[in-house]
């Protein structure tokens, strides 16, 4: 899930998500805390659900100096916008997460530091670096978001969902019922709904327990 670049790229001290330890010193036990609020970078969530691109996310960590690095502790809290996986109704609410990361100290230059990574290439354990006295807290942030939301949203935990045959989301319209002939016109129905929304999941994706995150194809039909 995270990308190799945080472990390589050089960071912009001036980039939002980058942190610097400098101020903490490399006394194992100083503590610093720190608050920030950024703008929320892109692509940040599921298909379903995520934290709008430019919203305000609200960062509060700790720095703790360690014998081999700096250990990062914190919280996240950003807007959510989604969408209810059965109604297919925007909804909104207000997401956070915990996050822990430990940034090794780049002495571990040399074959330690090619060993681990080489670890991570091979999917085993990963270690994070800190890059002078700089961290990127950015791929850390994805997991922990992106881990905390639901994978199945809904606007409402009775959200009763669309009718199977005419969409109609049944909140509004709880009563109506279809003679034979709509049948066809919902077929035809459907498949304007499968060309011009292809990533949209369906309402029928939540029947689907034992299918967390199914895609949006995959749910279009039973
Ligand atoms: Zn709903
Ligand atoms: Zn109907």
């Amino acid at each position: 899930m995270r990308k190799q670049k945080a472990l390589n790229a050089p960071l912009d001290h001036r980039a939002p998500l980058v942190f610097d330890t400098r101020e903490l010193g490399r006394r194992p036990g100083a503590l610093k805390r720190i608050s920030r609020t950024v703008e929320a970078p892109e692509d940040l969530g599921t298909e379903v659900i995520g934290v709008p691109a430019g919203a305000p996310m609200e960062i509060e960590l700790r720095m703790e100096s360690v014998m081999e690095g700096v250990l990062v502790t914190g919280t996240v809290r950003a807007p959510l916008a989604g969408e209810c996986v059965r109604c297919l109704e925007p909804l909104a609410r207000e997401g956070s997460a915990d996050f822990q990361e430990m940034f090794s100290y780049p002495e571990t230059e040399g074959p330690a530091r090619r060993q681990a990574e080489a670890a991570e290439a091979e999917g085993d354990e990963e270690t994070l670096f800190l890059q002078g006295d700089l961290f990127d807290l950015e791929p850390v942030l994805r997991d922990a978001v992106v881990l905390s939301l639901p994978l199945q949203p809904v606007c409402r935990d009775d959200c009763p969902g669309l009718c199977p045959e005419c969409g109609v989301p049944l909140a509004q319209d709880p009563d109506h019922h279809h003679d034979e002939a709509v049948d066809i016109r919902w077929a035809a129905l459907r498949e304007f709904a499968g060309t011009s929304r292809p990533e949209e999941p369906s309402a029928r994706q939540d029947k689907q327990e034992k299918a967390p995150r199914a895609s949006g194809d995959e749910s279009q039909e039973k």
